[in-house]
């Protein structure tokens, strides 16, 4: 159990937003661990970050470059499909 006072600390480092997409809605923050408790992480400030409750799902019990490596493919897929439907375009127009 985080006490109040540990969360605040945590919302004021990730300066009050989750720290993955932004979101400011404080009714949906949580307090992820950074290196999972199940992979060796402490229970240390330094060891927290604020997370909206979407992306604690997503992330699950992954490390953070874990996750942002796979955010960063959904990325580029998403880039990729949007360049193909450019070719597809230009192709059939051509
Ligand atoms: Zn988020």
């Amino acid at each position: 159990m985080i006490s109040k006072q540990k969360r605040s600390r945590v919302y004021k480092k990730s300066k009050q937003k989750c720290v993955f997409c932004g979101s400011t809605n404080k009714s949906k923050f949580t307090i992820d661990h950074i290196i999972p408790l199940s992979k060796g992480g402490s229970n240390a400030i330094e060891n927290m970050q604020t997370l909206c409750q979407r992306c604690n799902r997503d992330k699950g019990d992954e490390l953070n470059y874990v996750f942002i490596s796979r955010e960063f493919k959904h990325v580029i897929k998403f880039l990729r499909i949007k360049n193909n439907k450019r070719n597809e375009i230009s192709t059939t127009t051509t």
